[in-house]
């Protein structure tokens, strides 16, 4: 029977579930034993290596240690400590739980967390492979990993392979994304103002700074094959020239003075994206300034307002840095057409407004996995759809489909990778122009032609923004990509639970819609593009959006994370955005006002709270939404308790 909660848990499921109970310590602890015998088998493993580095040397702390009074007071107030963070940690947010559809956060898979457990002890420095000589191998190849799942060439005998490295966070591997790109727009610039010979320069430095990245990185391959061909000498004469007219030298104020038809270029991004990008302007010291946000068309970047503001650029020479496409976006889980980007560079680089394309997608990233087969090829929109209602859409699949023609993406293993914080990553397609990175001249300057990949990635502190960086961490992303391969048959099996449950809460928020009429107004705003799924709520006979807002607002108070009150005291946690029209466009901020009966003419850009709508927002990713084994959908749950809350709101307002 479609529609009713049994067809919709059947359709959150998979014919085969076994597979997922080993992945997670589980809601419940469940797999408690298999995680402390991974834990205590490790752990002991590493003693013995301890011990067998040179077992002739005695113990240096005496067996007896344990029985002196120093070393028991020490015990007791560890002990002591450690009872006491313990008790504190247990007002944590329960994101393990079924339960907790707030934020972008859920249980860890085991892989990586016993990789990374089983790691810290021997204390990898990733900064190089002198601190870590297995763990940056690890790094380098979960780079390649990554650049294989979005469609990068992963063959390092290929001169044009990609290369990823893991960052902090999603934050961090967006400003790498800003580095590179500027690294190479202006490096061309720097060739010219050095006049190096016989390498076919640009005629001015409009041409120069404006190539695009591929040719961009062609210039640099010609220049460091025209500098190894130099004697030793000379060589060092021009590295010293060019360096000094570099703008990662000059400094911003320096290189634009030097060069006065250029202007400080723009980054160009959807009014959706992530704060990290106000961050990396302000870092690079672009300044917020240059961040130019696009309008949104049906809850995307709209690719004629890219086109018209790619015109104005090229009237008023004004350079553009990169695009940026968002993978899911942080509110919405919306994908912006990624495919209509690429296209909007390669047409633009041949009328001399080269740009980057960076994907932003720290959220999204991982989802790539259910558009690649075992093989690395892409599945077709029939492939990837068997078995979901309406996923994906065409532009969702067109946008997956496009990664592998971007400069750029940000993936985040601490998101959708349910891998532990502190695992961000930054992947390029052409690894060359990583080498304009590098803080020593001889990184920069090589002879890629006769350089080994992993050898130079081996001192990977030379281009990446970190300096000591965790090498547990690398351990963890990579066993996790080895015991679950980034394909939809291996890892897509996961965020294909995620689609398929927001699949089913959007069915399941329909039926709750038809039960609350006469009492609400409840409506999904906009279809979801992957695994997030926000409501618009609205008491039934309200036209006013102020009145709607707070009661949004209220019911969210409900459903945030308190730590004042006993966890327990909560039946769910969910999260909260809000809609303006600036973002989602007139047309469809009506459309959605209007699904909900509230009167458009409500809407005060210069009011505090009705300049927006504030909707309810639910990050789909925990695995056991559904329990099959007890019947139960938490999704279907979690909807009751949402209607029940409603009503009893308004049943307590109407008293009062
Ligand atoms: C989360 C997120 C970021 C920032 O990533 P952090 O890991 O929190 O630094 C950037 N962009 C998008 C789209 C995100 O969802």
């Amino acid at each position: 029977m479609p529609g009713s909660p049994d067809a919709i848990a059947l359709a959150a499921s998979d014919p085969d579930r076994s597979w997922l109970d080993a992945l997670f310590l589980g809601p419940y602890g469940e797999n408690d034993a298999l995680l402390e015998r991974l834990i205590v088998e490790f752990l002991r493993d590493h003693v013995y290596w301890r011990r067998n580095f040179h077992p002739e040397d005695p113990p240096a702390i005496p067996t007896h240690a344990a029985r002196q009074p120093g070393y028991q007071a020490f015990e007791a107030r560890l002990r002591r400590e450690l009872h006491q963070l313990s008790a504190s940690l247990k007002r944590s947010v329960p994101f393990h739980s079924p339960r907790y559809i707030g934020h972008m956060a859920s249980d860890l898979l085991l892989p990586g967390l016993a990789a990374q457990i089983l790691t810290l002890p021997y204390n990898p420095n990733n900064v190089s492979e002198d601190a870590a000589p297995v763990t940056i191998d690890l790094e380098v190849k979960a780079g390649l990993q990554l650049a294989r799942m979005l469609g990068y060439p992963d063959d390092t005998s290929r001169p044009d392979c990609a290369f990823g490295h893991l960052t902090s966070g999603g934050t961090v591997a967006n400003y790498q994304a800003l580095r590179l790109a500027l690294a190479l727009k202006a490096f061309p610039v720097a060739l010219l103002a050095a006049g190096v010979p016989d390498i076919d320069l640009p005629a001015d430095d409009w041409s120069a700074f404006n190539l695009g990245p591929d040719a961009g990185i062609e210039l640099l391959e010609r220049a460091n094959a025209w500098l190894a061909a130099q004697p030793p000498r000379e060589r060092r004469r021009w590295v010293r020239a060019v360096q000094a007219q570099r703008i990662e030298h000059l400094g911003l104020v320096a290189f634009f003075a030097r060069h006065a038809g250029l202007k400080v270029p723009k980054v160009l991004a959807p009014i959706t994206a992530h704060y990290s990008w106000s961050k990396g302007l302000k870092l690079l010291g672009l300044g917020r300034d240059q961040l130019e946000l696009l309008p949104e068309r049906g809850m995307r970047l709209d690719p004629h307002a890219l086109e018209d503001t790619l015109a104005r650029c090229q009237l008023e020479r004004q350079p553009v840095l990169m695009t940026v496409a968002v993978l899911g976006t942080t509110e919405y889980g919306t994908i912006d057409p990624v495919d209509a980007v690429v296209d909007a560079r390669d047409r633009w680089t041949t009328r001399g407004l080269g740009f980057s394309v960076h994907v932003d997608g720290a959220w999204g990233g991982y989802l790539a996995t259910l558009f690649r087969n075992e093989d690395g090829s892409l599945r077709t929109i029939d492939e990837v759809g068997e078995g979901f209602a309406r996923f994906p859409l065409p532009e969702v699949h067109a946008a997956f489909t496009a990664l592998g023609r971007t400069d750029s993406v940000t993936v985040d293993p601490h998101k959708l990778g349910y891998l532990p914080y502190g695992a961000g990553a930054f992947v390029c397609r052409d690894h060359r122009a990583v080498a304009l990175l590098a803080e020593a001249a001889d990184y920069v300057f090589h002879d890629t032609r006769a350089d080994d990949y992993s050898a130079r990635y081996r001192r990977l502190g030379q281009f990446v923004p970190e300096g000591s960086k965790s090498g547990a961490a690398a351990a963890a992303v990579y066993v996790t990509h080895k015991v679950l391969p980034l394909d939809h048959a291996h890892f897509g099996r996961l965020p294909r639970q995620t689609v398929l449950a927001a699949e089913s809460f959007h069915a399941g928020s329909d039926r709750l819609a038809a039960a609350l009429e006469g009492v609400a107004r409840v409506a999904v705003p906009f279809a979801p593009d992957s695994n997030l799924v926000c409501l618009a709520i609205n008491p039934a006979g309200n036209r006013d959006l102020g009145v709607a807002n707070a009661f949004v607002r209220q019911l969210h108070d409900e459903l945030r994370a308190d730590p004042r009150q006993p966890l327990q005291v909560k039946q769910f946690f969910g999260s909260m955005t809000t809609l303006r029209p600036e973002a989602v466009g007139d047309v469809e901020m009506a459309r959605i006002l209007a699904s909900i009966g509230i009167d458009p003419a409500t809407l005060d850009p210069d009011a505090n709270d009705s300049d927006r709508l504030v909707i309810l927002r639910h990050t789909l990713m925990n695995p056991y939404l559904v329990d099959h084994a007890n019947g139960i959908s938490y999704i279907e749950l979690y909807l009751e308790h949402l209607g029940h809350r409603i009503r009893d709101r308004l049943a307590a307002a109407q008293a009062a």
